[in-house]
């Protein structure tokens, strides 16, 4: 029988086969997939972190890789079967450390919070302390929440910023001096200025703790040199690689000049204990597709298009900050030195109100309790933006001012009626969102796609 050589051949012929399926056998599906697209296409995120992947990005994570048990690493793989995998897995491992100028870098974490756990648990015994920041003031969960394992297992101690903004080193040296934490976690998820790692590294290294940093916000910023690095002052880096990086769900594990010293107290190096906290002790197989993705989205961040859309990021923080205060917004801190503008939401206007009735008309933010609200406030009383995506669409410095002004024609037209309650008359909304709608198609994504 003769070979069918033009047939389900490749990667593209499956990826094509693979939608041509769903939308003649499972249309119901196809078509949320599809709704998907055209939301992106004609709302605008304003979400710190968010981020559209280039379709190559896309591509590898729907690879065939998929079909592959790969339990292990490259040189220490349990599975037969392995052998692209582990060029593949090289290939990753190469551009992080490449990227970020490390020394170790572990691809296999299936999220920023698993890489997080599995950084901690390889730190850390139960019952050990921990310091963290805050959720409340920009802390992501995992630095010690009580609803999350951290908090949970370990003494979470927080720190927090100043009424300014600023994360309150003098706090932190204070607190750690005082706890004595095994472990002091820098980074955030809302957080608009510069993080001072080395600052960081002298206080850790005078309470005599394990600095991890977590670089999840800001990666794209470090990689093109435009946030200073914790790469070689924290003895430990982890990233999630689907915000600023623009690749698949999954996260990063980095050592700098810390990589093959001893883990103090441990007999074993950092780039052992952290091998071994990844598998076996808290993940199975990888994913190998996604690695593939974690790759191709390393691969693209070393090219001089995402260097400048990161030039875009920052520059359009800072037209945003100004445009705000412009508007008679206050600005948390009065600037911002990264991605993320907060401002403080005023005229009654809750967060939860501003969330819904911006997205009512097309805007996607995140809320954000901003410095000076009261703890037992349930309603949060900010907003956290970020540039992401408007980078990525090449809004310029007109679009930039558009934005601005529907966000606070939007934020004009609500009346409140309590913290959830608002109206916004339903003629007016249409407009708005015709409006906001008229500028996604003058800065399409689509661009972005086919660059
Ligand atoms: C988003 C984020 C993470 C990880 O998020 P996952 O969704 O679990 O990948 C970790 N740390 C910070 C600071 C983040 O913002």
């Amino acid at each position: 029988m003769a070979v069918n050589t033009v047939q389900l051949q490749d990667q593209a012929d499956l990826l094509r086969r693979g939608m041509a399926d769903l939308r003649a056998e499972d249309l119901e599906l196809a078509m949320l997939l599809d709704a998907e697209v055209e939301r992106q296409h004609r709302t605008l995120s304003l979400v710190p972190s968010s981020c559209a992947v280039k379709p190559r990005t896309l591509a590898a994570s729907a690879s065939a890789l998929v079909n592959v048990t790969a339990e292990g690493t490259r040189g220490s793989r349990h599975r037969a079967g392995c052998e692209n995998v582990d060029r593949v897995e090289s290939l990753a491992i190469g551009r992080a450390r490449e990227l970020f100028d490390a020394h170790y870098a572990h691809v296999q974490s299936h999220s920023g919070s698993h890489a997080n756990a599995q950084v901690l648990s390889a730190l850390l015994e139960p019952g050990d302390t921990l310091l963290g920041m805050a959720p409340d003031h920009g802390g992501h969960l995992t630095y010690g929440s009580p609803s999350i394992f951290t908090g949970a297992y370990y003494k979470a101690i927080r720190y927090g910023t100043t009424a300014e903004g600023l994360i309150d080193y003098a706090q932190v040296r204070s607190l750690a001096l005082a706890h004595r934490p095994r472990v002091i976690l820098c980074g955030a998820s809302a957080y608009s200025r510069v993080v001072d790692f080395e600052r960081f590294r002298a206080i850790a290294d005078e309470a005599g703790a394990i600095l991890l940093a977590d670089i999840s916000h800001i990666a794209g910023l470090v990689a093109t040199g435009r946030h200073p690095s914790p790469i070689n002052a924290a003895h430990v880096t982890t990233t999630c690689t689907h915000k600023q990086l623009g690749g698949p769900r999954g996260g990063l594990i980095l050592c700098g000049r810390d990589a093959h010293t001893k883990v103090p107290g441990l007999r074993a190096t950092f780039s052992r204990v952290l091998d071994q906290a990844v598998f076996p002790r808290m993940q199975g197989a990888p994913a190998v597709n996604m690695i593939a993705a974690k790759a191709a989205a390393l691969g693209y961040a070393m090219t001089a298009e995402f260097d400048a859309c990161m030039g875009r990021v920052r520059s359009l923080a800072d037209e945003l900050a100004g445009a705000f205060l412009a508007r008679g917004y206050e600005v948390v801190g009065g600037r911002s030195e990264n991605h993320t503008v907060q401002i403080r939401l005023r005229d009654g206007i809750s967060g939860s109100i501003a969330e819904v009735a911006l997205e009512s008309c097309g805007i996607v933010v995140n809320t954000h309790r901003v410095p000076g609200q009261a703890r037992a406030c349930a309603v949060d009383n900010g907003l956290c933006i970020g540039t992401g995506s408007m980078a990525q669409r090449n809004i310029d410095t007109d679009g930039c001012r558009q934005v601005v002004d529907l966000v606070c024609r939007i934020l004009q037209q609500v009346t409140p009626l309590g913290e959830h309650e608002y109206r916004l008359e339903p003629a007016m909304q249409a407009q708005l969102r015709a409006e906001l709608e008229h500028l996604c198609a003058k800065y399409p994504i689509a661009d972005y796609w086919e660059s």
